[in-house]
């Protein structure tokens, strides 16, 4: 496969589609098992996970629901700087079980700030399932559960990950060229 430019940069091939189904076809077996009985909700976290957040869906044979929320952060009076917070959750999670859906967790510092708020909701329980992670560059004590691919601290974009909005409709996924 070839190198790809998006904006001002080059990106190498690195996750290939196929790779990316195989890993999705387990997850989704491992969440089929562990959630059977319990219909879950899942919550996808856009805009980065909603293609991730279809192929998982599309491979769970368990019933299942699926909601979406966007995260908006802004300058709050806090000391810590941001605040985060999100709109779109239609659904009540009081006593569900819970499976947030996410691209990337990178420091964990979005999750970090964000699982409390859901947390106050009090569900049953409520666990994270990432199709990639970056474990070098984890500087909060987030628990991904489920985690797909663990990869190096270097930028990625596809599969509906961007570069400035760009770069997001790629069968597989590509790593920036330095
Ligand atoms: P965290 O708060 O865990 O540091 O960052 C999470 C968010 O940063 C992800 O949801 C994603 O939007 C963005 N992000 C982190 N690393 C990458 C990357 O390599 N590529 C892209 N496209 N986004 C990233």
């Amino acid at each position: 496969m070839a190198n790809i430019r998006i904006h001002d940069k080059q990106f190498k091939p690195f996750i290939s589609a196929d790779e990316i189904r195989k890993k999705v076809t387990d997850l989704a077996g491992a969440l089929n098992k562990d959630y059977e009985g319990k219909n879950p909700v899942f919550i996808a976290i856009l805009n980065g996970s909603f293609i991730f957040a279809a192929d998982l869906f599309k491979a769970l044979t368990i019933d299942a629901e699926i909601s979406f929320i966007k995260l908006l952060s802004y300058k709050g009076m806090k000391s810590s700087g941001q605040i985060i917070t999100y709109i779109g959750l239609d659904t009540e999670l009081f006593s569900r079980h819970v499976v947030i859906i996410e691209d990337i967790v990178d420091t964990g510092k979005t999750l970090n700030e964000f699982l409390p708020q859901l947390e106050h909701q009090q569900p049953a329980s409520l666990k994270i399932v990432s199709l990639l992670h970056k474990r070098d560059a984890a500087m909060f004590p987030i628990k991904v559960d489920y985690v797909g691919f663990e990869i190096p601290d270097k930028f990625v974009v596809g599969y509906g990950l961007d570069y400035n909005g760009l770069g997001r409709n790629t069968a597989s996924i590509y790593q920036l060229l330095e």
